[in-house]
């Protein structure tokens, strides 16, 4: 077999960012040759820093690199002024437009030997709900009232509820390949609120039920939780979870909350995911708080990496580094402050390095 070659955009933005995602680039580096896989890299701008250098958050340049030359991106984090910044608004907002990154995936996941072990994704449609942000403020006969358009397309919760369907097929082979889980079968949870918005909801749950009843689903269990009960099952029995699949908003919610089960934002990974592209990002803010102290916990950088992987079908790759991730958790003793140690990003990057 030959050996193949990614090419991968580095974004680490501002804080933190350019702290962790150099550990993303080491850990890449340190594969395994077996897996005949090399990487390149190059540097991209984004975020506030970028923005008071070039007056844009999300320069031209970077979007266009990302499209032409490749295959994949890691974005480390942006910081958000507190106060609006004319002409200053989010990169990787712009980034998941730009690129049609239909879907924001969220592993979240315990050490196994937890209390309550969990191991789930938060599938998460990312394109349009309430986030298609057409508002407006008119005045009534009672006063002023505010409006907002929640669009619900049918190809577009086909689309991810097929992905749903795919990660979790997937799932299943990483955990016959060995990955530890506390699952033993598939199950995918179609989240929804149809008993009250029959028709957008509707049409979500719809969709998605018909996206995963196709023949390559046959052995993934289906099920639904309406949205309120869904987070009153996912705060008592996390562990009942597998793979979620829910419209934006409701799946911005779920995927924050799963989040705060496992302790700490520095261990939380994402992907921006579309056809054929995938960009890797920690779930957490640029830390301004721990910046330029190098005790940020690079995990969830480490993890965004593996996720991106498994997206760009590389999951043999991917599962070395969750093993080697998961087993400095497991033995506990190099963690950084957050998860109540006393480690630096180095030495826990250093750890995980050894255990590939
Ligand atoms: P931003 O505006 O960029 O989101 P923030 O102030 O909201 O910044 P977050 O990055 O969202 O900060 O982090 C929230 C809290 O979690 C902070 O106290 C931060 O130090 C902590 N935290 C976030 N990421 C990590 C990490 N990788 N390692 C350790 N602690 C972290
Ligand atoms: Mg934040």
């Amino acid at each position: 077999m030959s050996v193949r070659t990614l090419r991968i955009g580095l974004i680490p933005g501002d804080g933190i960012g350019k702290e962790v995602i150099p550990a993303g680039r080491r850990v890449l580096e340190a594969l395994p040759a077996y897996l005949k896989l090399k990487f390149e890299f190059v540097d991209l701008k984004a975020g506030f820093e970028a923005f008071e250098q070039t007056g844009a958050a999300l320069p031209e340049k970077t979007v266009d690199i990302l499209k032409a030359e490749c295959d994949g991106a890691l974005f480390g984090a942006v910081s958000s002024p507190t106060q609006a910044v004319k002409g200053y608004s989010s990169p990787i907002v712009a980034l998941r437009k730009k690129l049609d990154l239909y879907a924001n995936v969220r592993p979240v996941k315990s050490v196994m030997t937890a209390v309550k072990p969990i191991d789930m994704v938060i599938v998460r449609e990312n394109t349009e709900d309430l986030y298609v942000k057409e508002e407006k403020t008119y005045s009534g006969p009672d006063g002023k009232v505010a409006e907002a358009i929640k669009r619900i397309s049918e190809r577009a919760s086909f689309r991810i509820a097929t992905m749903a369907g795919d990660i979790a097929v997937r799932r299943q082979r990483l955990r016959e390949d060995g990955a530890s889980s506390i699952h033993k079968s598939p199950l995918v949870t179609v989240t929804h609120k149809s008993n009250v918005l029959s028709q957008t909801d509707g049409l979500f749950r719809a969709a998605s039920k018909s996206a995963l009843s196709a023949a390559r689903f046959n052995g993934v269990t289906v099920e639904e939780q309406i949205v309120d009960s869904m987070v009153y099952k996912l705060f008592r029995q996390p562990e009942d979870y597998d793979v979620i699949v829910a419209p934006n908003l409701y799946g911005d919610i779920l995927s924050d909350g799963a989040a705060a089960l496992v302790g700490s934002l520095g261990l939380v990974p994402s992907a921006n995911v579309g056809e054929g592209f995938a960009i890797g990002e920690p779930c957490h803010g640029s830390a301004p708080d721990i910046m330029g102290k190098g005790i940020a916990n690079p995990i969830a950088t480490l993890r965004s990496v593996a996720l991106m992987l498994e997206f760009l079908e590389e999951p043999a790759a991917a599962a070395k580094i969750y093993a080697a991730v998961d087993a400095n958790l497991e033995a506990g003793v190099l963690v950084t402050p957050d998860l109540g140690g006393t480690a630096t990003t180095e030495q826990v990057v250093e750890d995980i390095l050894n255990k590939l």
